[in-house]
């Protein structure tokens, strides 16, 4: 059975980069009738917090991502010191002094000779003496695992073939001096013991994946497949991880985005299949294909999403609209035509309360001065409501009757006096949901 997993650490909230890893991996599991683990990555318990795992949850349900099983890291302590205590045994694990100064300086040594800065694994000519010696001036080292120094090679599901040679990657830490587990273990003993069969995640964990094929291979398991999708960019081409920080899908909710029409954007972004809104999750699953997404950089604009959101809403059906609608206070047997009246006018379902305010208390009139006595006279030949369907048509023909003025020159004083606003749906359709009579 197909199983992913969606891993994100509880050090902060979720934006657009790790929706699209969510996203993919929801889409591969929900396709192929399999299961999706939400796995909170929260070894580290400095900057792992309870409102930011919350956090995340709440963002994926507005989503619509729901996971089946969800695991958290700090539950699994245990596995993780079993699975270092096999390597070691195995002679694959070795123990380290070096203080990050020290490493610093190699790294540079290296980097001033042209040679990359990989470990040089000088702890392993350490004697058990002169670790001991070591234990005693500073403390407990940091653990490393071993790589063979072979070609690591995988077929990546959206980057093809790749080959890393392992003597290039510094041999991975996986347990820090404080004895913290790092993510490369425990990334690797969740996805052996949660039988996940597909990965997707950032191509800036390419490396990682290279050593954790070793590892899982190392504790005697076999690799799950691995695709690495392409990293956004800004709308120019720039980084945008400094930028993420405030493209969160907290403040894209603020916004009023709608879930939808975020998914279905980032479901095609960077794939070369045409973009297409998708109006249920179910649409996206059906048109997701992971081939069809190319390993160039994909450009994120977020100055899309508010069009995309109104397009969406434009085609949103009542009953997908009802309880918002209801909501607001709009009698049951007018909330249908208030809807079919409102969506094409709104940018987010928030501007949904003015149209309603509007149709209920009426607006503040628009009225320039020439068209001040057209709009007097107009009024005193329109009753109270209720307005029907007729009420438009026969109230123009009666004020272009007294006051002579006709196409434009009629309709638009009198939108603006009704609605307040240069634009907006329908007069015939706008009509009927006024509750107040229109005033100067
Ligand atoms: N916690 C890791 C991250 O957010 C997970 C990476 C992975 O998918 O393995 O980068």
């Amino acid at each position: 059975m197909t199983v992913t997993r969606f891993a994100p650490s509880p050090t902060g909230y979720i934006h657009v980069g790790n929706l699209r890893t969510a996203l993919f991996n929801f889409l591969i599991a929900r396709k192929a009738g399999g299961l999706f683990i939400l796995r909170l990555d929260d070894t580290d318990p400095a900057r792992s917090t309870q409102e930011y795992a919350d956090a995340i949850q709440q963002d994926l349900e507005w989503l619509g991502l729901q996971w089946d099983r969800l695991e958290k890291q700090s539950d699994r302590l245990d596995r993780y010191t079993a699975a270092a205590d096999d390597l070691r045994a195995m002679g694959r694990f070795y123990e380290c002094f070096e203080t990050p100064t020290e490493l610093d300086l190699k790294r540079k040594k290296q980097l001033n000779m042209g040679k990359p800065p990989v470990y040089d694994r000088a702890a392993l000519d350490l004697s058990e003496a002169e670790k001991e010696k070591l234990r005693a001036e500073r403390g407990p080292g940091h653990w490393r695992f071993k790589l063979d120094h072979e070609r690591i090679e995988w077929t990546d599901g959206i980057l093809g073939d790749l080959s890393i040679d392992a003597a290039s990657v510094s041999d991975p830490v996986l347990i820090r001096a404080d004895g913290q587990f790092l993510y490369t273990l425990a990334s690797v003993c969740d996805d052996i013991d949660f039988g996940i069969t597909d990965v997707v995640r950032g191509s800036d964990h390419v490396t990682n994946t290279a050593t954790q094929i070793q590892i899982i291979k190392a504790l005697g398991a076999a690799p799950p497949a691995f695709a690495h999708h392409s990293l956004l960019t800004g709308p120019q081409g720039e980084a945008l991880s400094k930028r993420l920080g405030t493209l969160s899908l907290r403040d894209l909710r603020a916004q009023g985005i709608e879930p939808m029409a975020l998914l279905s954007h980032m479901a095609r972004l960077g794939s070369n299949q045409p973009f297409e809104m998708a109006s249920s999750i179910d649409d996206l699953v059906a048109g997701f294909d992971l081939s069809t997404f190319g390993a160039a950089p994909t450009k994120f604009d977020v100055a899309n999403l508010g069009p995309l959101t109104a397009r969406y809403l434009s085609s949103l059906p009542f009953d997908a609209a009802r309880e918002d609608v209801l909501a607001l206070g709009v009698p049951a047997d007018k909330a249908q035509a208030f809807w079919t009246v409102v969506r094409d006018n709104i940018d987010t379902r928030a501007d949904m309360a003015d149209w309603w305010a509007l149709f209920q208390n009426g607006a503040s009139a628009l009225v320039a001065e020439e068209d001040r006595e057209m709009i007097e006279t107009a009024l005193s030949l329109l009753g109270d409501p209720p307005y029907d369907a007729d009420t438009w048509g026969s109230w123009t023909a009666a004020v272009k009757d007294a006051t002579g003025r006709k196409g434009k020159g009629l309709f638009m004083p009198l939108r603006k006096a009704v609605t307040g606003r240069e634009r907006g749906p329908d007069m015939g359709d706008v009509m009927p949901l006024l509750q107040v009579k229109p005033r100067l």
